[in-house]
């Protein structure tokens, strides 16, 4: 077995506060209930049609597609066309970086590992998210989904990234509070760590490194 030398993590959920409470606060804000979101995805993956939110995800539509995707879909559910102009604004409004995840980052890297950035994300928000923590000093390669064309947990998102970054899946932890992502990269022989809190996503990693 080859010797761990990189971290890889996620973004949200991982190095911020939850997105549920994000999403719960948005919903709370333009006054749908999550019920609703639920039957009017369920509404579009009946007709086949692909997942706006994915699409998104993997910049195959913009921000503002995705909302008048988003807001047909509802209409129908709601009984009138809701305004959904701020999705991204009022999601990242409710979301705070998550201190004990970044300092567990810089902790890696001060002990000599290598650190990557693998995120599910949207090509209209890249400034925002980056706003929150300083990206570029704590990881050396950024994969963005809205950027490459493919999402987690798309076993072709991880092996680009260990291209990138020109390892082996066995030399890299990834780090995923969502567990079919994390399942995908062990998939491929990477170590996997299911983030559910700091305390445990830390100690797992630590162990790992240890
Ligand atoms: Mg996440």
């Amino acid at each position: 077995m080859s010797r761990i030398e990189m971290v890889i993590s996620d973004f949200g959920g991982v190095l911020t506060t939850p997105l549920f409470e994000a999403f719960a606060s948005f919903q709370d804000q333009v006054g749908i209930p999550p019920k609703s979101f639920g039957l009017a995805m369920k509404a579009i993956a009946e007709k086949g049609e692909p997942n706006p939110l994915f699409e998104l995800e993997c910049g195959r539509i913009t921000e503002l597609e995705f909302q008048q995707q988003l807001a047909a879909a509802l209409e129908p559910v709601l009984g009138h066309r809701p305004e959904i102009e701020s999705f991204g604004m009022l999601l990242f409004e409710a979301l705070d970086p998550n201190p004990g995840m970044i300092d567990l980052i810089r902790e890696v890297r001060r002990d000599g590992f290598r650190t990557s950035l693998l995120t599910n994300n949207v090509k209209e928000w890249e400034a925002t998210w980056r706003s929150m923590m300083p990206i570029d000093e704590m990881f050396e390669t950024v994969i963005d989904s809205a950027f490459v064309g493919c999402r987690k947990p798309d076993p072709r998102i991880y092996q680009l990234t260990l291209e990138r970054v020109g390892l082996e899946p066995d030399q890299c932890i990834f780090i995923d509070d969502m567990e079919i992502n994390v399942d995908a990269a062990k998939e491929l022989g990477l170590h996997g760590v299911h983030f559910r809190e700091t305390a445990q996503a830390r100690a797992e990693v630590h162990a790992l490194l240890a």
